[in-house]
């Protein structure tokens, strides 16, 4: 593609994603496609010559926009978002302009230290305390392995990265844990049965006496406790464990504590919405995704560690060909993780932050809860509704109910009510089970969702039931 080429399709296309913005509402929310209607109107063979450009666009509106479910439309409310904001897509162009690899400090400084310093303000943002530092992961399914990793190599004096297992270490998270912890646990080789699933109370949230005493009997067992993962904002009804009780249990027995907030940790970037944060200071390793909430387009996930020597000391290896001068001075990132590539990713967290600046963050924070909020109070006050966990932040899980109706029932008729919803293509919701109860989720975080999508929820949900 010579220049002027690059520059036409250029133009073009950012035409195409400004137009896209504006006319976002006229899509179904959720693609409308089955399983195979885009495969099977693909060759299955690559063309053996080049195709034109226009062509391969033409194709890319025809073929693949209606198999998109889309994410940034403001009737999405679904699992939780993955917002993004055009200032994020234009660091994203520039990222993939530069195409770098920015594995070692030595193969692009500015990538390695914009990292280092924006890692910092995401830190302080969330009220974290200057002894942890930062590094980027793509997601946070990577930052709990990373977590679970050095937490290993922490309680075995480094020895499993050596010689393998010879103990049996043991992994605790509550019931009501992201699937990304078990993955973790067998990835990492501790066997999916050394992971304890502590019970939650009436909220969803870890009990930590129950751990307690789960952490004693492996002890008497000759099992070694090694890492407890707690969540902040639960996948399934944003349930906040009490990390500062957990923490203290953690520091009694030497046990390595991982957060999880993937999702809600954005919020801590609003004062008043902090308190959930309590106890994290003593954590020795925390998670959350600038690409849930935080504008930033996937993938961003934000991991922080207190003592990134015992992080560098699991991965680290030394080859001849990757050592350079700088080695001393710098952080090389690619000891910070599992891969060895690494985008430049820092570029569209600095791009967001500086754009939006922490307050306008926090206002769209502000509002997100304050919709969530409002759509709990329209429930509340209608009989035909059950809020069955405790909203927290911009997360509502609720269901249709009616007297005399026997769960069963009612879990069938939910399912269909959230079909219906969802086939009318203005919103999209997911559902999750809380104590065998079928509910709808109403997850608000997408940039421009506005009352008037909320309301569309529930004007919806009055036309099916009624
Ligand atoms: C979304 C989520 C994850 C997984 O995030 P990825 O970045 O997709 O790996 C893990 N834990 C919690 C609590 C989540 O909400």
């Amino acid at each position: 593609m010579d220049k002027e080429a690059f520059r036409k399709y250029g133009h073009e296309l950012v035409d195409w994603i400004a137009e896209y913005y504006e006319t976002i509402e006229e899509y179904p929310v959720k693609s409308r496609l089955g399983p195979g209607d885009v495969k099977k109107q693909l060759p299955s063979a690559p063309p053996d010559k080049g195709e034109a450009t226009e062509k391969i666009i033409e194709d890319f509106k025809r073929i693949i926009m209606p198999g998109i479910s889309h994410w940034q439309h403001p009737g999405w409310f679904a699992y939780f978002p993955a917002n993004n904001s055009p200032v994020s897509v234009l660091a994203e162009m520039l990222t993939a302009g530069l195409g770098v690899q920015g594995m070692i400090w030595d193969t692009s400084p500015a990538a390695t230290e914009l990292e280092e310093v924006v890692m910092n303000w995401l830190r302080d943002m969330i009220g974290l305390p200057a002894e942890f530092s930062g590094v980027i992961q793509d997601t946070a399914s990577t930052a709990t392995l990373c977590a679970l990793l050095s937490a290993r190599e922490k309680t075995t004096g480094f020895e499993v990265n050596q010689k393998g297992f010879d103990k049996t270490l043991r992994i605790y998270t509550s019931s009501q844990t992201h699937s990304s912890i078990e993955k973790g646990v067998k990835i990492a080789g501790f066997g999916k049965q050394n992971l304890v699933y502590v019970e939650v109370d009436e909220n969803f949230a870890l009990k930590p006496d129950v751990l307690r005493q789960a952490i004693e009997e492996d002890l008497q067992k000759g099992f070694v406790p090694c890492c407890v993962v707690a969540t902040l904002g639960t996948t399934s009804s944003m349930a906040m464990d009490p990390v500062e009780e957990i923490a203290e249990i953690c520091m009694q027995y030497g046990i390595w504590l991982h957060v999880d907030a993937a999702f809600a940790g954005t919020a801590a970037i609003v004062p008043q919405y902090r308190e959930f944060m309590k106890g994290t200071e003593k954590a020795d390793s925390f998670v959350f995704n600038p690409h849930k909430w935080m504008l930033t387009n996937f993938d961003c996930s934000a991991y922080f560690v207190k003592e990134p020597e015992i992080l560098k000391r699991t991965f680290s290896i030394m080859p001849e060909y990757l050592k350079t001068a700088a080695d001393e001075k710098v952080n090389n990132y690619r000891d910070w993780g599992v891969p060895l590539g690494r985008r430049f990713r820092s570029l569209k967290l600095w791009f967001v932050i500086r754009y939006y600046g922490q307050e306008g963050i926090a206002d769209m924070v502000r509002k997100h809860v304050g919709l969530a909020a409002k759509f709990a109070g329209w429930l509340k006050e209608n009989p035909d509704f059950e809020i069955l966990a405790p909203v927290n932040l911009s997360l509502v899980c609720f269901r249709y109910v009616k007297q005399g109706f026997d769960d069963a029932t009612l879990n069938e008729f939910n399912k269909n009510l959230l079909e219906k919803i969802n086939a009318s293509g203005d919103v999209y919701l997911t559902h999750t089970v809380l104590n065998g109860k079928y509910c709808l989720r109403l997850s608000v975080g997408q940039r421009t969702t506005e009352e008037r999508h909320v309301r569309r929820v529930y004007e919806l949900m009055q036309d099916f039931i009624s």
